[in-house]
Formats: structure tokens, sequence, C-alpha cells
């Protein structure tokens, strides 16, 4: 395999992890792991001051060294890279205050401070958070690599659902933490284990660095190539930063002017994608057709950039009026058909930047330069996004809600062309539609000929499902594909579902799409085995992670409120609790186990089984009336759009 090149930058490079006391700080133990594999762990066994002179000196030893929450403190740091992981994405964080260091090199600093010795560390100051660096060497937190949002849809498909070493390792390395314990274990270890617990954090970053042929890293370094900024910062910006940095580089080559519509940074939701209603029910024999690269194919042909919308030279020329249907401008914020128009001198500078990109990314893959052809595929992909993000310096709201009225235009398009050749269409997002049934195999290649010739659009036949399972909530199906159950939408917002809820769901599904066997017998068991206790609480627990601080919640009776309040809890943290009876206790939910309300849960596992056990034809008012729960009525969501989150950049 070729050496990927980011090997040469790195050249002799190092992973390390620190262990310290929570409360304290006082650090206990630190180890380091280098590419070549020598590996070395050093504990507090006497003196603190010679375990931090020994970290000092491995330091200093390497050009380049890499951590995982390593230099600067992320809400909900634990100690170690125990990290729940807050996200570096959201702009709320970006007025978190870190008063509590929880960073490696944070807490290297601090103990020398404290300890009165020499440090190597020096702490810097940005907006609110502060960062730690090594003066004159450079240093990786690949924490902030593998939390980026395009690495993770990008590249690994969203292997990895939150952004702790345990999970992300386990995902991609397919092994986790020493024993699976967290840091607050570890002065109950061992000194056997307690050097094992240590090393192994290190080793895991040092793996993920090398993950598939240092994928990650060479794609960062792939992007500071293109952009022109350091790798270093590369790894810890986003989007918004790169995009931001070749826009600048074109206005100094004069390829484009300055931005000159200006907007409130306030974030207002704009308009987003199309999503079908679903048809409800059982399908066999579905493809999924997929519009390859939808917004970046609109933006290029509709000529969308902060330097074309709105313009100075086209205001009062018909041609550039917006020549969309007056519908796919209803519940629009920031475009209106008569009070938008696009430039019909210039080219945009990012359709531009986009051409150039795509070509680029064609060449690269020719030459089967990975890394180049991925730096190039985020950049692409992830280009249109940073518009909406009040924090781009080229923000440009207007620009973002006509990529996706664009969108939803072609998606429109794209149905009319299907409805023509006698496709089924049973449910369709943003950019791809679900055809039941295709007549035949021409058909979908006339489809695709079509959409190429009518919309410049070309279309990948994305998934063949033998089965599927549609939900009539959107975003919600389950399909079955060569072998493989793909379950959609059902984790998202049912995380406050506990173990026990979530087995029972997949088994029944397993049994149902991909055994065909009846999964009546496993359902009635798993409701007997609840009655009768016998079920492990752990499985029973349910969680929540609070998403403000209780008293900061509108609602001040929600569940979260309520338990994040009784329990002192803070923004972002885990609490876990379970269900209970309000008459008996007094409270919907308790600390305690023996509180439990069975009838809760049951009720809970029905709801997560019932609309699949209607779809596929069970008596479901039979069942619920031998498991004794309530059947419940969905409400169907007939919205035809969603409104945009802020993006993922
Ligand atoms: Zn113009």
């Amino acid at each position: 395999m070729k050496l990927p090149k980011v090997c040469q930058i790195l050249g002799e490079y190092v992973a390390f992890d620190f262990e310290w006391d929570n409360t304290t700080h006082i650090m206990l133990a630190a180890s380091f792991v280098n590419n070549l594999g020598s590996k070395k762990v050093y504990l507090n066994s006497h003196s603190e001051i010679a375990l931090l002179e020994n970290i000092k000196a491995e330091l200093l030893e390497y050009s380049w060294s890499i951590g995982w929450n390593s230099n600067t403190s992320f809400e909900n740091n634990n100690n170690g890279g125990t990290s729940n992981g807050g996200n570096l994405n959201d702009i709320a964080n970006d007025n978190f205050i870190a008063d509590d260091v929880q960073c490696d090199l944070g807490v290297l600093y601090e103990r020398c401070e404290t300890n009165g010795i020499d440090n190597i560390i020096f702490k810097s100051q940005k907006g609110s958070r502060a960062y730690y660096s090594i003066p004159g060497l450079y240093h990786i937190d690949l924490y902030q690599v593998y939390n980026k949002q395009m690495v993770q849809n990008t590249i690994y498909n969203r292997a990895y659902r939150t952004h702790k070493l345990d999970d992300v390792s386990k995902a991609l390395l397919r092994h986790g933490k020493f024993k699976g314990l967290g840091g607050k274990d570890f002065l109950k270890l061992s000194i056997k284990d307690r050097k094992k617990y240590s090393l192994r954090d290190s080793e895991l970053v040092m793996e993920l660095s090398k993950h598939s042929n240092f994928e990650v890293l060479d794609a960062m370094l792939a992007i500071s190539e293109i952009t022109g900024l350091d790798f270093e910062r590369v790894c810890r910006t986003n989007l918004t930063t790169w995009w931001g940095v070749l826009f600048d580089q074109m206005i100094q080559n004069g390829e484009c002017p300055e931005p000159f519509n200006t907007f409130d940074r306030e974030s207002v939701k704009y308009k987003g994608a199309l999503v079908l209603d679903p048809k409800q029910g059982l399908y066999h024999n579905t493809v999924v057709v997929d519009a390859a690269s939808l917004y970046p194919t609109v933006s290029i042909h509709s000529n969308l950039s902060f330097d074309t919308v709105n313009c100075k030279c086209c205001k009062n020329n018909s041609r550039a009026k917006v020549k969309l249907n007056d519908t796919f401008f209803k519940g629009c914020k920031f475009i209106s058909k008569n009070k938008c128009w696009i430039c019909q001198k210039r080219e945009g500078a990012f359709p531009k930047k986009l051409k150039i990109f795509r070509h680029e990314r064609l060449q690269q893959k020719k030459l089967g330069n990975g890394a180049k052809q991925l730096a190039l595929k985020i950049l692409i992909n992830g280009g249109y996004g940073v518009f909406g993000h009040t924090k781009f310096s080229y923000y440009n709201p207007m620009v973002a809600e006509l990529v996706t009225t664009y969108g939803r235009y072609t998606l429109t398009k794209m149905q009319d062309i299907a409805k023509k050749l006698g496709f089924h269409i049973i449910y369709g997002d943003t950019d791809s539609l679900f055809l039941n049934n295709p007549p035949s195999k021409i058909t979908l290649s006339k489809f695709q000929k079509l959409c190429k010739e009518k919309l410049d659009i070309e279309n990948e036949e994305k998934n063949t499902y033998n089965t599927l399972i549609l939900s009539a909530g959107k975003k919600h199906y389950i399909g079955y594909e060569n072998g493989l159950v793909a379950i959609v939408g059902y984790e998202g917002k049912k995380n406050d579902r506990c173990e026990f809820v979530k087995e029972t769901f997949n088994g029944l599904i397993n049994s149902i799409i991909k055994n065909n066997t009846n999964p009546i017998p496993a359902l009635e068991k798993a409701m007997y085995t609840l009655e009768s206790g016998k079920v492990d609480p752990k499985l029973l627990k349910k969680s929540i992670r609070l998403g403000q601080n209780p008293k900061d919640y509108k609602s001040q009776t929600c569940q979260a409120a309520k338990i994040g309040r009784a329990v002192g809890a803070k923004k972002g943290e885990l609490v876990e609790y379970f269900d209970s009876n309000i008459k008996k206790t007094g409270r919907s939910w308790s600390k305690n186990y023996r509180h439990i309300d069975i009838s809760k849960y049951k009720q809970s596992l029905w709801n997560s089984v019932s609309e699949v056990l209607e779809i596929t034809k069970y008596p479901v008012n039979e069942l619920a009336e031998k498991f004794d729960v309530r059947t419940i009525k969905r409400k169907n969501n007939n919205d035809g759009h969603v409104m945009q989150n802020l993006p993922a950049v």
C-alpha cells in the first residue's frame, strides 16, 4: 500500500493520554504510544512532579503529537477522553464557558502551575474557550477531527453516534476502552490494570489516526492543500472556515466581488427539503433512486452564490427573475418570487469553484488519489450549507433557501417524470424517490435518461429493497436488502427507550423481515418477562441527555426539566431513571428500581412495535387487549416540507 502523504508531515509522532483526579485534577497517569509501536506508561506512584516531568520530556521528543479531547475543554468532557461529546458544530457551544479544565494539555498546564514547575504548555483564549498548545510543536486533537459532521457523514457514513473515544473506537476499530471502563474507575484498578487502562486509550488514539490507511488525516491534509490553511488548523476547523478562506482568495484575486447583501445574523430557519408523505405499507421490490449531489448541481445550474443573488447589475432584467412556480416559494423565509433575482452577467464564485472542484475530483479519482478526491467531495457536498450558517463570513440565507427551493423543484420534476413512466412512488425525501415494483429495468434507465436530459441530474440506484416496511411517519422505514436490515429513523428521538424495548424491537424486526418467522411468541415472552419482574434492571434504565440547564427549559413540566432539577443535573449531562407510577410514588420517574411501573414499560414496548405489526397484518387490536395495553392513534404529519435546521458545517 502506498504510504499516505500525511505520514511525511507527521514523521515520527506520538499519541498520548493522561489520567487525572476529577475533583483535584492531580495527575495520576500518562501513556505514550508512538507510530512505530513504542509504548510507555508513567504512574504517579510517589510524586506528581516526577510524573509531570516525565510527561514533559516525552512530549518534547516529538514534533507532532495527537490526543483525544486534548487541547480544549468541551462540554461534558470527563477525564481522559470519556467525553460524552459536546458537539463542536453546535454554535450554541461557542458560548460555553469552560470553567473546569477538562482536557489533557489543560490539566498538564494547570498542574505545572500549581506545583510551581516549568510549564511547556501555552494557554490562549479564543472567545470564551481556552486552548492549550505546546509552543514550537504541533498537536492534533483527534476528537475535533472525528467530531466533524462531514467526517462522520461523508467518510464514516454515520457509523458512530457519539464522540466518546470508546464509541468511535468500537465502531471503527471493533474494540474499545480497557474492559469498557471509564475514567472514574481508574483508582479502583490494580497498578497493573491502571497501566493497561491508560495505555489502551493512547493505543486507540494511535489506531484511529492510522485507521484505513490514515484516511481521515490524509483528507484533512488534502483540504489544507486545497485551501492553503495550516494542516493543524484544518483539523480543528470546519466548512465555514474552509469555504470562507476559498472565497477570500477569490476576492483577492479579483475573481469575484465582495458580498454586497447584508443580513441580520439571527438564526432564522430557512425552508428546507421536500419530503413526500409516505404511503404506509409493506412492499416488496422497491428501488430507491437518488439524485447525485443534488444541491451542488442546482447551485451550478442556477448560478447560486453570494455574489449573484440580488446583484446590482440585473435588478431590472426580467430574465434574471427566478422562474419557478409560485408554489415553490410558499413558506420561504428569505426569498420571494418578485423580490429576488440571479445575475445574468457573471458566473458566481460558488458555482465557479464547484465546477473546478468537480472536474478536479474526477481527475483525482482517475489518478487514484483517494485523499484529494475525498477532500473535494467534502468541500463540494458541504458547500451549500455554509450559506445558512450565521457564523459564516459570507452568510447569505437567500442563497441557502434558493438552493433548497431548486432542490424541491427538482424532486417535484423527478416525480412527474417517474409518474409518466408508470412508476408507483411510495415515498421520497430531499433527493430520493422510492419506486415500488419498477415496470422494468428499461423504464428505470429511461427515467435516468430523462432526468439527465430535462434536469441535468444524474440518478443512481441507491438501494433495492427486497422488503420494505414504510411507516406513516416521515423518515421512518425498515428496509431489507441482500441479507442486511436497515432500520432508519427509529432511533433518533426514541433514545429514551430502554435497552429491553430496543432489543425486543430489533428481534421482532429481524424475525418479520429477515427470518420470515412469526414474531408474536417472542413478543409475548417479552411482555410476560416484564410482568414477572425478571428483567435485568440495567435493561430498563431510561436516560435523557439534558439539552439545557433544567431551569432553562421552556416547558418546566417536561421530563428532562423535572428530573434534571430534582437530581441537580446540568446541561449536557445524562440522567438515568426508571418509569414509576405517579399515584404510588408521587412521581412519574424514580432512581429506585423498586418503584418501577411495569405497565409503562409494556406500553412503551407496544408503542414501538405496534405499527410494524399493523403493517404486516398481525391482529393488533386482539394483541393489545391480550397484553392489556392501549392502541395508539398515530398523528400523521402532512406538512409537505421540513424547515431546515442549522446545517452541519
Ligand atoms: Zn447581475
